[in-house]
């Protein structure tokens, strides 16, 4: 086997309508499945009138009552579980990013369709068994490292799976293995590479080809950045705890948006403030509901994270759905003095601005006013400037920072090595106002 383009070809460009019936019928057995089995979710469908035989086909999920974030928190750890515990074999849980954490329960058809999941992300860009795969997400109950570790086996990459962290011997093993796919987070990856050049080593030095990032917001400018540093084409992949893990959707060689794996996760996009279904094409929250999922199948449920639906056909052949890139999930966003701000948007500034994408956003309140601070670390090369000529750099990030957002912030541009890398997902916003209210 050497090049393969699809993991499961019929699935992946299976024709519109054969791929909403396959949905169709998987939504009636799944509803009816879930009225008999997940009490929580019966008494939410219940409490709204309506029940299994009022879902015919998937045209009709609008009826289905969703589910938040609060109902797994309510519903901590068994009242969503969909079959008995004795047929679950795994749990994950959430890295607690929004301070909430939420524990998923997987049988072993649960792990097999994740991990097929993850398997065509892989093949997608251009992974085969020829292929030395680098598994740097964390191992554990963060769904990255056995999402990913999962899906190069059913590949055959030779996996090695790292986990994060000790960036040297990552770049050692990297080397002496022949690694060519490398799957991370963004920000481990950025890093990565900044520490391969502090190792007096060149993108030449190592055998990457492609790299797998996802599990957190990154920019456009971001992914140039790291292509560069590593000499790789760089592809995103998107997925959360609740659905499974990563490989809910993975990017193609367009590298124009991800491919959702709808035959199991359908996607709907609807309005955050109203929950009212929106048209293809516009911006909202994404809605997703497992289909075929046994241990935890959440029905409608609502990610936080915004983005936009397209059906536009693909130059890769796949008719799977496509997702933008989630600009940062709603409760990422900051709004500051009546605006609203997602940290992506400052990083595409700095980026843009020729700055590392080492930075650190800090809002407060000073009398009744919120702040905006921005941190910016300076590159070795660029720290010898005077003080003069940081004074002048502050001025004109601020200004381009300011025509972004429209407001004023502060910018301190920082000595090099002083913010601190992440080796999963980075941490780029204190607020500080959570802490006087
Ligand atoms: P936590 O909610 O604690 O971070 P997860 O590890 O399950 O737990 O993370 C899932 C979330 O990570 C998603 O809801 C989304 O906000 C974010 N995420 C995952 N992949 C991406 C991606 N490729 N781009 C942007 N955000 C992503
Ligand atoms: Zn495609």
């Amino acid at each position: 086997m050497a090049e393969q383009k699809y993991y499961q070809k019929e699935i992946e460009t299976m024709p519109r309508e054969e791929m909403r019936a396959l949905q169709s019928e998987k939504l009636v057995k799944q509803v009816k499945h879930v009225y008999e089995n997940v009490k929580y979710y019966r008494d939410l469908m219940d409490a709204k009138g309506v029940t299994p035989d009022d879902i015919k086909s998937i045209d009709d999920i609008h009826k289905l009552p969703f589910l938040t974030k609060a109902d797994l928190r309510d519903a901590y750890p068994y009242g969503l579980l969909g079959t008995d515990l004795k047929n679950c074999v795994r749990i994950q849980s959430t890295s607690g990013t929004t301070g909430r954490r939420v524990v998923a329960f997987y049988t072993q058809a649960d792990v097999d369709m994740w991990e097929d999941c993850c398997a065509r992300a892989i093949t997608a860009v251009g992974g085969t068994n020829e292929d030395v795969c680098q598994v740097a997400y964390g191992y554990g109950l963060f769904t990255g490292g056995p999402g990913l570790n999962g899906g190069s086996h059913k590949v055959g990459c030779l996996t090695l799976p790292m986990s994060s962290g000790n960036t040297e011997r990552q770049i050692q093993f990297m080397r002496d293995l022949h690694a060519t796919i490398l799957c991370c987070t963004p920000s481990y990856a950025a890093y990565i590479g900044e520490t391969l050049k502090e190792m007096g080593l060149t993108p030449d030095d190592i055998d990457l080809k492609a790299g797998i990032f996802g599990a957190e917001p990154w920019t456009e400018e971001m992914r140039r950045d790291i292509e560069k540093s590593l000499g790789i084409k760089a592809y995103d992949i998107y997925g959360l705890t609740e659905t499974s893990g990563p490989g809910v959707a993975f990017e193609c060689e367009a590298q124009a948006g991800m491919h959702i794996n709808e035959d199991h996760f359908y996607a709907e996009i609807i309005d955050p403030e109203t929950g009212e279904v929106l048209p293809e094409g516009s911006k909202g929250e994404l809605v997703f509901t497992s289909l075929d999922k046994e241990g935890f199948p959440l029905l409608r449920y609502r990610t936080r994270d915004i983005c936009v639906l397209s059906r536009k056909e693909c130059s890769c052949g796949r008719t799977l759905i496509k997702m933008s890139k989630p600009m940062g999930r709603s409760d990422d966003m900051l709004i500051i003095r009546g605006v609203n701000v997602f940290p992506s948007q400052i990083e595409t500034v700095l980026i843009k601005e020729g700055y590392s994408p080492n930075y650190l956003i800090e809002v407060d309140r000073v009398k009744n006013n919120d702040t905006l601070d921005v941190y910016v670390e300076l590159a070795p090369e660029q720290f010898s400037d005077t003080v003069k000529d940081l004074a002048i750099k502050e001025k004109s990030l601020a200004e381009a920072i300011k025509t972004m957002l429209g407001i004023n912030p502060k910018v301190h541009l920082v000595a090099p090595k002083t913010i601190t890398r992440s080796e999963g997902k980075a941490v780029r916003v204190i607020d500080k106002r959570k802490l006087h209210d």
